[in-house]
């Protein structure tokens, strides 16, 4: 995965996903905890992670890297979705990495460990640093890109006024935005993909469904793996159009 002008890497030889991790964001800001799942296990608990990402290093500044770029990339490609429809683009204030529990607050409440949210008051993007790069460890720096990009989608559906009944709604859009964002900036250039990354966004966007018991109506539904790859995948291949936007 390399935005354009940084050099393409190499094919990602084998994935693990020991854990499956979990994406608990609220389009009205605030995190769900039924959300929360233990934190893939990195490093040091999972000493095989460090070896199975053959298309780049999975350091901490290689991850921020990756942040900097999806977010640059996400912001270039709102920015002209918003002017071709002669609208006025806000980029996302912040973004904010954590570390503890209740370092960073929204709307009053103090969000936990192993998340990453968009919370629209304040609108910014806050992310649990050590859940996040383990997750980036296990599944390939794609998943930054895709992580990044769904919870911009928040962002952008408060832009537009969006507000569905049922979170799962919300969330399976911000999946569809997600992947119209990444197969649009691949389509144009912006962003090239190396061998591996599109099992990535698949494997990656699979892990953060839902457990199968859980009912599509519940408040904090995210869709299941099935529901979640097939909605990031037709934005991915049929644009912003197969995300209903209205
Ligand atoms: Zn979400």
């Amino acid at each position: 995965m390399a935005r354009s002008g940084r050099n393409a890497r190499g094919p990602l030889v084998g994935l693990l996903i020991a854990a499956l991790v979990s994406l608990a964001c609220a389009g009205g800001g605030l995190a769900e905890p039924e959300g929360e799942r233990p934190a893939p296990e990195v490093s040091k608990a999972s000493p095989e992670a460090n070896t199975t990402r053959a298309d780049s290093t999975t350091s901490v500044a290689e991850f921020e890297q990756d942040v900097a770029d999806a977010q640059a990339i996400a912001e270039r490609y709102w920015a002209a979705q918003f002017k071709a429809s002669a609208q006025r683009f806000q980029p996302i204030r912040r973004i904010t990495p954590y570390q503890r529990e209740g370092e960073v607050s929204c709307g009053g409440q103090p969000l936990p460990r192993n998340n990453a949210v968009y919370c629209s008051q304040g609108d910014f993007i806050a992310y649990d640093v050590a859940w996040s790069v383990g997750a980036f460890r296990q599944v390939g720096d794609a998943f930054v890109f895709y992580l990044l990009g769904h919870e911009y989608a928040h962002g952008i559906q408060v832009r537009l006024g969006i507000n569905y009944s049922f979170t799962i709604q919300q969330e399976l859009q911000a999946d569809c935005m997600a992947g119209a964002y990444l197969g649009d900036s691949v389509r144009s250039g912006a962003l090239t993909l190396a061998e591996g990354d599109l099992d990535e966004f698949r494997e990656g966007v699979a892990a953060v469904g839902d457990d199968p018991d859980q009912p599509w109506f519940a408040e904090g539904s995210h869709g299941t793996a099935e529901q979640r790859t097939d909605s990031f995948f037709r934005g991915y291949e049929r644009s912003l159009e197969a995300c209903d936007l209205g």
